[in-house]
């Protein structure tokens, strides 16, 4: 019997490649670069199993593309650029990768929460420039976190565990919001169930940690933004569409916030005008899971659950749908 095939649409840490070589036929475009959607429905064409990427846009013509297509395995735990109803009507398994990213995610929230708090890029730049001719009292002067209110949207995996650390480990108040409450996380991290507009209105920091769903596209716009205090810095590592972008440059732009940190753009790669030259913000380029210990994990995972739905297994993370 022929072996299976799988198809991966970019190149990516080698840990998950060589797993599915063990057992499959395996192809990876080879070009460092977002596949072609022509290049990319030639690969579906080609395979049982395919391993993509969020950048990847699946939908019922990549779907439709080969009725052998047994299993999609997203390189991420966000899925949002997958058709997954349609995926189910066919009988086609989706899959991501949850949980193996969550600290690199966390830490990188903590980073983004500091980096524009204690005003990190700004005084790099500062002091690259040679403009630091000496200490001075009054100098880039930042806010700490110790003492603060940190309200956190979407308790999930990513959400809790910064709620952990920022209650524990940072000394803030913690607030959260979510469609789900959860009273012994409450209890045992001293945080505070509220309604949205209450923790927007009460917190020194907001970091967003929901998935990309009808729900919460825009979930923050003009409304939102007003509500929050002018002293308030905001945290996203979630997904760009759950901010109106515009709406945040403006208010940016008139001090309405005193910050934003942002590692997800609403229409990545490019950024809302005006976003890039204000001074209020810290921008990084959807890398929150880019560390060598998650990318490798999120490799295997993938791989596995291709492995697993190609040997007529479970697989090991499978998406439900909504
Ligand atoms: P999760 O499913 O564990 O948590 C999501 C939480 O959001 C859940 O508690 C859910 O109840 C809550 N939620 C859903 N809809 C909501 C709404 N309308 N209002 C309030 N809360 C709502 O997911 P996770 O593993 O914590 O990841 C969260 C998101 O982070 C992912 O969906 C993904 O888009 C994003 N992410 C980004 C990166 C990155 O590289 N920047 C990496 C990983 C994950």
């Amino acid at each position: 019997m022929s072996k299976k095939r799988v198809f991966v649409s970019r190149k990516i840490l080698e840990s998950g490649i060589n797993l599915l070589k063990r057992h499959f036929e395996v192809r990876v475009y080879p070009k460092d670069r977002v596949i072609s959607r022509k290049e990319l429905i030639n690969g579906v064409k080609w395979c049982d199993g395919l391993l993509c990427l969020l950048t990847d846009k699946i939908d019922k013509e990549i779907l439709d593309a080969n009725p052998n297509l047994k299993v999609v395995a997203n390189y991420a735990v966000g899925f949002n650029n997958i058709d997954i109803k349609y995926a189910k009507e066919k009988g086609i398994i989706v899959t991501n990768t949850p949980g193996v990213l969550t600290d690199a995610v966390i830490e990188h929230t903590f980073g983004l929460m500091l980096a524009i708090s204690k005003r990190i890029v700004e005084s790099d730049t500062f002091t690259r420039k040679g403009k630091y001719h000496g200490w001075e009292p009054l100098l880039l002067l930042g806010t700490q976190l110790k003492g603060k209110t940190l309200g956190i949207i979407g308790l999930g995996r990513i959400g809790s565990g910064v709620a952990e650390i920022a209650h524990k480990g940072m000394g803030m108040d913690v607030l959260y919001h979510d469609i789900n409450r959860d009273k012994g996380f409450e209890k045992k991290n001293k945080a505070k169930f509220l309604p949205i507009n209450s923790l927007l209105k009460q917190s020194d920091f907001i970091t967003l940690h929901v998935p990309l769903l009808p729900s919460t596209k825009h979930l923050i716009g003009a409304k939102q933004l007003s509500m929050m205090k002018k002293t308030a810095y905001l945290v996203n590592t979630s997904r760009g569409q759950v901010i109106d972008e515009e709406a945040l440059v403006k208010v940016l732009q008139k001090g309405g916030i005193r910050g934003a940190a942002l590692d997800v753009f609403e229409n990545e790669p490019k950024l809302a005008r005006g976003l890039a030259k204000l001074k209020n913000v810290v921008l990084t380029p959807h890398i929150a899971s880019a560390t060598i210990e998650a990318r490798s994990a999120m490799s295997v995972l993938a791989a596995k659950n291709i492995v697993n739905v190609l040997k007529g297994k479970k697989p090991l993370t499978p998406v439900k749908g909504r």
